[in-house]
């Protein structure tokens, strides 16, 4: 079946999980002759990124229109081919693959009507572990607590993550007795059993004595894993943390490709390896980076964090591979996943499934693109 077109859609919107700060992400659809539809995101994230990353799909779609549907490896090698002028390990080049490639492995499911995961070669996990991934903003530490512990006691989530040194007035991250605190009444909020994974993320900057300290005093507290408390490409900082660490270090999301992640791996600077599918060339690459973790016996965790396009393609690959221990959701209702589907993704009871349709298994509704258009 010959692909007809490729049209990029750019989106700006609000997250409520983040104080609603405007976000951007650069959806692809990719149409075949016979009018089957695949869908694609790219996690382009701001302004600028998200009108070069359209841009591209639009070029990089040239290449793609009048082929057959159904070969997306090929094509897949043929863009990332041809794009090294621009794309070299790694850059807006990867955004642009990553939401075509993500927009083939739909269609191609729809074509032959059968979901990603059997796509894929089938589930390790048919059922995945859910946590809540939020960031803190309101000024209160109890207020911000008592959010999380909502999401795990009334909601049934298994644990939560929380983005530290975001916008807003929780502001932790930066005071260590604070910090220390405000952890102490997550643990009292979400009970002793729950998952707590703190996430430094890119907004703040630690030394490495700023990251034992705060990993070993969260620790105390039941930390399952610190992600990102440095940054990456301090390696020597991140060794001489795991010397220290008791619990899972997290790292990763920010890498391009497999000659990327394969550095860092070896490096052996984590044991859980974030990796983002509309950012890390698609379901493609994103397989070559589940290759590598399973390879070491490390653990893959997606960073779905933006559309539900990307949390399909997310969730198949977490149940698809033998290393994986959580998926994260968005706790609180947002338009990119809530609206922008037919049946947005829930977790019941602390759990997903794998979708069952054909393809991502979610029909994108074309108008919530328009009304968030950018
Ligand atoms: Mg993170």
């Amino acid at each position: 079946m010959k692909i007809k077109t490729v049209t990029p859609f750019a989106v700006r919107y609000p997250e409520p999980n983040d104080n609603d700060n405007i976000r951007y992400l650069t959806f692809c659809k990719i149409e075949t002759e016979d009018g089957t539809i695949g869908w694609g995101e790219a996690i382009s994230q701001f302004a600028e990124s998200t009108k070069a990353t359209a841009a591209l799909i639009d070029g990089m779609g040239r290449q793609v229109v009048g082929r057959n549907a159904l070969e997306n490896v090929a094509i897949w090698r043929a863009i990332k081919g041809a794009s090294w002028w621009y794309g070299w390990h790694g850059g807006v080049a990867s955004l642009a693959l990553s939401a075509i490639d993500i927009a083939l492995w739909d269609l191609k499911g729809k074509l032959l009507g059968i979901p990603l995961i059997e796509l894929l070669g089938g589930a390790y996990n048919r059922r995945l572990a859910v946590i809540a991934s939020t960031h803190v903003w309101r000024s209160s530490l109890e207020e911000e607590a008592e959010r999380h512990g909502r999401y795990v006691r009334d909601e049934g989530y298994l644990g939560v993550k929380i983005g530290m040194g975001k916008s807003g007035g929780t502001r932790i991250g930066y005071e260590f007795d604070r910090d220390v605190q405000f952890v102490r009444l997550v643990r009292d909020a979400i009970g002793p059993n729950a998952m707590l994974m703190m996430d430094r993320g890119q907004s703040l900057r630690w030394t490495v004595s700023d990251a034992i300290r705060r990993t070993n005093a969260f620790e105390e507290c039941g930390l399952t894993w610190m992600e990102e408390p440095l940054e990456p490409n301090e390696t020597e900082a991140f060794k001489r943390l795991r010397q220290h660490a008791k619990c899972l270090i997290a790292t990763g999301e920010r890498e391009w490709d497999a000659r990327g992640y394969r550095e860092f791996i070896d490096s052996g600077v984590a044991d859980v390896i974030g990796c983002d599918v509309g950012r890390a060339e698609g379901i493609t690459g994103a397989l070559k980076v589940i290759e590598l973790v399973e390879d070491r016996n490390l653990w893959f965790n997606s960073h779905a964090w933006s559309s539900a396009v990307n949390t399909a393609a997310s969730i198949a690959l977490s149940g698809f591979t033998s290393r994986c221990l959580v998926q994260e959701l968005k706790p609180d209702r947002n338009p990119m996943q809530h609206d922008l589907i037919d049946e947005p993704f829930k977790q019941v009871g602390g759990y997903i499934e794998m979708p069952t349709r054909p393809g991502l298994g979610v029909e994108v509704r074309e108008p919530v693109l328009r009304e968030y258009a950018f």
